[in-house]
């Protein structure tokens, strides 16, 4: 349980502020994470991790010489936006070009490759590379769709090794894939982490039971099963492990025995004796192995084996010598290049001055309104979405959602207030939805409802067909970025049928109105049909079998939304000034909820 905390949502901002402060010699905090104090005397290649926050010393306990450059320090277990990945990569670029390096999750590919895309487009070069160690996640026939975990650390250290010897972007991007290549982790959890004010753990395992194959964002293990002693613990982690073991791999290993969080070093000393003499036996030789806390969790109890096969040219990178704040490995490595680091400034863009016609600026209003209703039904809903999606996923959905819908109205409000008109009012919504919210459902929401407002644009109040042409450039927009398909159990089995009526409606001459209210009970019917599938997709995916009879809450919450949208979006196309229909939505809510 956390214990220590002023407002939960801002723990993982204070919990960075305070690293910085305390490691002031070695990091400096960036808009968006954290780089190096030092600036390199030469350009070298700046290897940025990241990813969420609560899995210290992951991601930045390890910036620092012969390690990473940077990190980019998202939410709790939510994906930082592709604003923060874009922010940190140009405070830790020198010229060399920047490579992220993050675990193989969809939130974290879509808003580091969003990243990567505004970068190029800067003329700065820039890589991605994905860790997907986890044998747990996919078979290996799959494996490129396995999640990232402790494996991380190994795949960070090699390439930060390489990036400090003077390797080129591609040399540092290949060794990278190829660590990433011969690492392998297997883990199990012996109990939920828990959010910081939640009362609760985000999973519960029966006393003396143990859940195989954790994730690192309290996902429950694959299966439950009696605790084993350590030996059998050990024996486990190994022979799934070496069942693994890539074609034509040497006989050197690199091993990390990796606690998540409140799992003792001294347990995990004791399952390192049966570990360590299991893979002795099995020919290997290990190479400067780390018993300790490199991934965590929060406060899960758990721990997880990871093993890299080494060749010549990845065992000297792994030897390298480092030194960060978490984790230091031989001499203090040579730090070169001034202390003073350029400042960063944080002064964004100069607010635009907004040009709109009053027809526009009065459909903004109903925009806003429409918002706020989605406000208040994921305020009502936001428990419900956590536990749908703490039964397959992170549990995340309702707290992210409310932070983008929070960061969505305000930003909204602000722009309306400086005049805009509806498409830059949903810009915003969008920017600030993806800037705050985290998560995969975050980045989608964000970018559709920018694709929604730059449909509509600042012209005029929308007619039906230009509604309908704003619905379906939120829906082309979450498909394509996103690329789940009808039926992969995700928010577009609601979206898509919800378009697909509402077009259609709208082409017919329906009532906007009307069409908007069917529309929203085919995505209300869809996305209660989705409690059958499989998820396809998303982090839901490697507990598939979890999911079936629950259904997915990315879709349910986009039906609940659209649902209580349409009185306002769809309405008469004057302003809503009018609170019963605010609490008109509400009580629509608590029916979609009920
Ligand atoms: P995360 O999965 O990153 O924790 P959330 O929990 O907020 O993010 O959102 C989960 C929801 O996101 C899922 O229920 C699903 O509806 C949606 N989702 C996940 N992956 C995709 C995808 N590739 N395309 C569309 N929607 C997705
Ligand atoms: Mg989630």
């Amino acid at each position: 349980m956390t214990k220590i905390f002023n407002d939960p949502s801002e723990f993982a901002e204070e919990a960075l502020a305070g690293f910085c402060d305390v490691h002031a010699g070695l990091v400096r905090q960036v808009p968006g994470g954290a780089v190096r104090r030092h600036r390199p005397a030469n350009p070298k290649v700046a290897v940025l991790a990241g990813g969420g926050s609560g899995h210290y010393p992951a991601f930045a306990g390890l910036i620092g010489a012969g390690l990473a450059d940077g990190a980019v320090v998202g939410n709790i277990f939510t994906s930082p936006s592709a604003q923060q990945a874009y922010a940190v990569a140009k405070a830790a670029d020198s010229g060399a070009g920047v490579v992220f390096t993050y675990g193989n999750y969809a939130g974290d590919v879509m808003n580091f490759g969003m990243a990567s895309e505004r970068l190029a487009a800067e003329g700065i070069q820039v890589e991605n590379v994905l860790v997907t160690d986890d044998i747990a996640s996919a078979p290996p026939s799959e494996a490129d769709k396995r999640r990232g975990i402790a494996g991380d650390f190994t795949v960070f250290k090699i390439m930060g090794a390489a990036a400090e010897a003077g390797a080129d972007l591609a040399d540092v991007v290949r060794l990278g894939r190829k660590a990433n290549s011969l690492t392998r982790t297997i883990g199990s959890a012996f109990h939920g982490c828990t959010f910081p004010g939640a009362d609760a753990p985000l999973f519960a395992l029966q006393d003396k039971q143990m859940g195989l194959g954790l994730g690192i964002h309290g996902e429950p293990g694959l299966f439950d099963t009696d605790l084993p002693s350590a030996k059998e613990l050990g024996r486990e982690f190994v022979s799934r492990l070496l069942a693994e073991t890539p074609e034509g791999a040497g006989d050197r290993l690199a091993v990390i025995l990796n606690g998540l969080g409140s799992t003792k070093h001294e347990e995990l000393f004791v399952l390192w004796l049966t570990v360590a003499p299991l893979l002795r036996d099995a020919g290997y030789t290990l190479v400067m192995p780390e018993v300790g806390e490199l991934v965590t969790s929060l406060d899960m109890s758990g721990v997880s084996l990871t093993i890299t096969w080494l060749d010549d040219e990845l065992e000297p990178l792994w030897l390298a010598p480092a030194e960060t704040p978490a984790y230091r490995r031989g001499n203090a490595a040579v730090q070169s290049g001034d202390a003073s680091g350029e400042e960063i400034s944080d002064d964004g863009d100069a607010p635009a001055a907004y040009e709109a016609t009053d027809d526009s600026r009065e459909y903004a209003a109903n925009c806003l309104a429409a918002l706020d209703a989605a406000r208040s039904c994921l305020h009502t809903a936001e428990t419900r979405l956590g536990d749908m999606d703490a039964i397959a996923g992170d549990g995340d959905h309702g707290r992210g959602m409310v932070r983008g819908i929070d960061a969505a109205t305000a930003a909204a409000a602000a722009a309306a207030g400086q005049g805009a008109g509806a498409g830059s009012v949903l810009i915003a919504a969008g920017d600030a939805w993806a800037d705050k919210a985290g998560g995969t459902s975050g980045v989608l929401w964000g970018a559709g409802l920018r694709a929604f407002g730059e449909s509509l644009g600042d012209r005029r109040s929308p007619d039906a067909e230009e509604l309908a042409a704003g619905v379906s450039a939120f829906s082309d927009r979450i498909t394509g970025l996103g690329k789940a398909e009808l039926g992969d159990k995700t928010m577009v089995d609601a979206l898509v049928p919800f378009t697909e009526t509402f077009t259609r409606l709208a082409a017919n001459g329906a009532e906007p109105r009307q069409a908007w209210d069917a529309a929203a009970l085919e995505a209300t019917t869809a996305a209660e049909a989705t409690a059958s599938l499989r998820p396809l997709k998303g982090r839901a995916r490697p507990l598939a079998e979890k999911s079936v009879g629950t259904p997915d809450p990315g879709a349910t919450s986009l039906a609940m939304i659209f649902t209580v949208m349409g009185q306002f979006l769809a309405g008469s196309g004057h302003p809503v000034t009018d609170t019963a229909a605010v609490t008109a939505a509400d009580s629509q809510t608590a029916g979609v909820l009920s």
